[in-house]
């Protein structure tokens, strides 16, 4: 796999190949809330038990979970965070407050913050210098890769949007409005290209490698859920992102930010985005707006609403 001439490795696009699936967030959030056994997954779910066990493999394999025997007769097994997977959570912690601004999506569940007890609000700073993130303050690596997976054996078959992610998930969170609106693959790298500069139908089409029909169809929907736009539906006319486009920006670094804890080999290089205030490779941290603290998904206490 690891070659000299193995081109930079962009750790958000690595980070998509790998937990760019609608399902891996879901179980997840599960997991976050409480679930370790197969029917408590299965309760928060509306998933078929096949499906289910297939993506709890799946979540072992990555290293998100780990199986663990429970109970010897009959066998029974119960899955439990690794730290890599419980850094997961960060990235739905931001899904759910872009939810909350743009939807205004109802939620069964409030965040709390332990250390101070209020309602989460997160705020996402530069690790290094302590500054909130400011989409201007970044510089971005030249190009986005393309098909370009870390391990070609732990990524994700089968990509496909769940038509309707309120429709497999029973409990109310707004982290579902943007795996509605871009919890797949292509609308992911998409968002991550439009945040980057404007850009036209063919250059996505190149960069990305993607069927026509199928950028058709992503770009078609994103526009309608408000997050790119266009001066005119000329074929010429660029996408751009909207304000709620922009703010998708926290979501995308705080993925990178995983990824680059979590699953980057630091002897291969990677695609920097450097954060101009202090001019360091940018890793974010969210910071409870309360007490300043910098949040952790061990901090964060699950609520559910009655
Ligand atoms: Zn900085
Ligand atoms: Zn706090």
């Amino acid at each position: 796999m690891k070659s000299p001439d193995s081109p930079s490795l962009d750790p958000f696009v690595a980070a998509v190949d790998v937990i760019g699936d609608a399902w891996t967030f879901l179980i997840t959030r599960e997991a976050f809330f409480g679930a370790s056994k197969f029917d408590e997954f299965a309760s928060g779910l509306k998933i078929s038990s096949s499906r289910l066990a297939e993506r709890l493999k799946h979540l072992v394999a990555l290293g998100l979970f780990e199986r663990k025997q429970y109970q010897a007769s009959p066998p029974r097994f119960e899955y439990r965070f690794t730290s890599r997977g419980f850094g997961v959570y960060s990235i739905a912690l931001s899904m759910i407050a872009w939810g909350q601004k743009w939807r205004s999506a109802e939620s069964d569940v409030e965040l709390v913050h332990a250390s101070c007890g209020q309602p989460i609000v997160p705020k996402y700073v530069c690790r290094e210098c302590g500054e909130e993130i400011r989409l201007e303050d970044l510089k971005w690596p030249p190009i986005i890769p393309r098909n370009q997976a870390l391990a070609d054996e732990t990524s994700v078959r089968g990509w496909r949007k769940l038509p309707d992610v309120m429709s497999v998930a029973t409990r109310k969170d707004p982290a579902t409005e943007v795996l509605k609106v871009a919890g797949d693959r292509w609308s992911m790298l998409i968002m991550y290209g439009a945040l980057q500069r404007a850009f036209r139908f063919r250059e996505a089409h190149a960069k990305l490698g993607i069927a026509h029909n199928i950028l058709s169809l992503r770009l078609k929907a994103l526009v309608s859920e408000g997050l790119l736009e266009r001066e005119d539906a000329g074929r010429q006319a660029p996408y751009r992102a909207t304000q709620a486009g922009k703010d998708l920006l926290s979501s995308v670094l705080v993925t990178r930010t995983w990824a680059l804890d979590h699953l980057v080999d630091a002897d291969r290089p990677w695609n920097q985005i450097i954060h101009e205030p202090c001019g360091v490779d940018l890793r974010v941290d969210i910071q409870c707006t309360h007490c300043g603290e910098v949040i952790t998904p061990q901090n964060v206490i699950p609520k559910l609403k009655s």
